[in-house]
């Protein structure tokens, strides 16, 4: 992100207890919220708030292609399929475009950690606050 958020988030990690505050302050927002499943890799701000690691096959670059006709997972068809709900509010909150980020693989060593000290480290990429369309008219920076 920038010198200063890198050196912030070198601060909070060498203070464990600093740093656990964040870990529950992060969660305790994003978890009733977002149904976080602790990634430490949030992609939320790509994927209309809707949190693509509720998907069992955990996929973070759109849906498998065993969604139901009726919207519903391959695996579990009592649960609707978690790319069907992020397009429906992705079209809801103009932020379709947005979808078509490609978004890392998922790091297993970031489980478990806060995506806020990550993102402020700069270990992952910063959230899209505007959608692109948004960005191209010049109403925001492309991202953070
Ligand atoms: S993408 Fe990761 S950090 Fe973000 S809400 Fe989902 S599990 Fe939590």
């Amino acid at each position: 992100m920038s010198a200063f958020t890198e050196s912030v988030a070198r601060f909070v990690e060498k203070h464990p207890t600093l740093y656990k505050m964040i870990l529950l302050a992060e969660n305790a927002v994003k978890k009733p919220a977002f149904k976080c499943q602790e990634c430490g890799q949030c992609v939320l701000s790509s994927t209309a708030f809707t949190c693509p690691m509720r998907c069992p096959k955990q996929l973070r670059n759109g849906p498998c292609g065993g969604t139901r006709p009726d919207g519903h997972c391959e695996a579990y068809p009592e649960r609707p399929c978690i790319w069907h709900l992020i397009y429906t509010r992705a079209e809801k909150l103009g932020r379709t475009d947005l979808l078509v980020t490609i978004q890392k693989p998922y790091d297993n060593r970031l489980g478990q950690t806060s995506a806020w000290v990550n993102m402020m480290a700069g270990r992952i990429d910063p959230w899209h606050w505007k959608s692109l369309r948004d960005c191209e008219k010049g109403k925001a920076p492309p991202a953070g």
